[in-house]
């Protein structure tokens, strides 16, 4: 079933209209599916069946707390990257001992924050990291469970800026250097070596370059497991991709069966840290058209979202579909999508064929993931709503900014 289908002519979020959304939460607005969400989390559960493994959630693709909490109420466990977002997960009735704290900066108080949370592990991305934590663990009388996280040096084919894992990225530990690093925490008084871990790239298709980089990893494990130092679990973490246009995209179940199978047979805990493949498809940015301008090189639809709610084409020339929310029969013609904002990179999409008026309404595909949680102020404009579709129920999840908020904390001089 797809959930965002129309209707009677009218695109539906799972039994609802959207422009009843429009109408009662005005625009932009985020509508996610309820459906997908679970599906989309079962997918991965059913493909890890009979296999001791945790799925973290990476909360940085949306951090909704609703979102958190049908996660965490599934089973869920979290990978976060900020004090913020171990504060997300609380509040969203997460498990802190299923939480798993990745990122290359953390502060001496996010790992405070986290050892008092009691999290599953930390994810430490370089010696400096391993050295602050075991002193940080210490003041607190206290032991911290680490990963290494490991850079694999495999090429994820996708685009630079979520290509995590080549040598020439910031994050991870150097391969050669994991084994010497593995020797120095054990050492360390207040450190507990727990596992290993990667995260190679995001919006990966092929599933060859992350089953190469968990048979890299299987090599360490074995080689740590001859000194002595046996790891529980092996985190394979994230970077499934997802549909935004005609990509031939596998099933999670396709995705991870090269990779259970380099796997198979291991005795450590699996963890796997998706979050586009959970949330992307699961969301669509709901826009209404302020104008159309016809230049002369170009026609443009200017729409009421724009790069501050949907950052992913300005950033990344990101592809998102745009559907008309009501399919029309009027002529036809292309349209820059462009938003408010002062800046020629403010677009959602170039050169849609679509026929629209002033005061339509279009759907931006797929904007689950990496959609709301890049959002800004920029501008001034007060971030857009979040609502989530149940069947034929409407839930909104984030109210949508007000402007008086945006400044509240600010202050002239005297
Ligand atoms: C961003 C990130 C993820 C999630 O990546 P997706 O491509 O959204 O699945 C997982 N782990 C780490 C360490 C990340 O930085």
């Amino acid at each position: 079933m797809n959930p965002f289908s129309y209707r009677d002519g009218i695109l539906h979020a799972e039994a609802v209209p959207l422009p009843q959304i429009a109408a009662d939460h005005g625009t932009p607005c985020y509508v996610y599916s309820r459906t997908v969400l679970q599906s989309r989390f079962d997918e991965f559960r059913r493909a890890l069946a009979g296999r001791d493994a945790l799925v973290c959630y990476a909360v940085k693709a949306n951090s909704n707390l609703a979102i958190l909490n049908l996660f965490a109420r599934a089973g869920a466990g979290f990978d976060i990257v900020s004090g913020g977002e171990l504060a997300r997960v609380l509040a969203a009735g997460g498990d802190p001992a299923k939480v798993v704290f990745s990122g290359v900066g953390k502060t001496a108080d996010e790992m405070r924050e986290a050892l008092a949370a009691g999290i599953l592990c930390f994810n430490v991305e370089s010696a400096a990291e391993l050295e602050r934590l075991d002193q940080v663990a210490g003041s607190l009388g206290r032991r911290a469970p680490v990963s290494l996280r490991v850079n694999p040096d495999v090429d994820p084919k996708t685009h630079p800026y979520i290509a995590t894992g080549l040598k020439s990225a910031k994050f991870g530990i150097p391969f050669e250097e994991a084994l010497p690093l593995y020797r120095r925490a054990r050492a360390l008084p207040h450190i507990d070596v727990h596992g290993i871990d990667c995260h190679i790239g995001s919006q990966l298709l092929d599933p060859a370059p992350a089953a190469e980089a968990a048979a890299k990893l299987l090599g360490l494990v074995d080689a740590l497991a001859a000194e002595g130092i046996a790891l529980s679990h092996i985190d394979l973490g994230g970077g499934m991709g997802i549909r935004y246009r005609d990509e031939a995209v596998p099933s999670t179940a396709e995705y991870l069966a090269p990779l259970l199978a380099v796997l198979a047979g291991r005795k450590e805990r699996l963890l796997f840290e998706p979050g586009r493949s959970l949330v992307g498809n699961a969301g669509v940015l709901l826009t209404r058209i302020e104008y159309l301008k016809h230049g002369e090189a170009k026609n443009f639809a200017v729409v009421d979202a724009a790069m501050n709610d949907l950052m992913r084409p300005a950033l990344y020339d990101a592809w998102h579909d745009i559907l008309p929310v009501a399919q029309a029969a009027g002529a036809a013609a292309e349209y820059e999508i462009v938003g408010p904002v002062c800046e020629s990179g403010d677009f959602l999409g170039h050169a849609r064929r679509l026929a629209v008026a002033p005061g339509d309404l279009l759907a931006v595909m797929s904007a689950g993931a990496y959609g709301m949680a890049m959002s800004s102020n920029y501008n001034t404009r007060p971030r857009a709503a979040e609502v989530i579709v149940d069947g034929s129920r409407v839930h909104l999840v984030r109210e949508r900014e007000r402007v008086g908020q945006l400044f509240a904390g600010e202050r002239v001089l005297l």
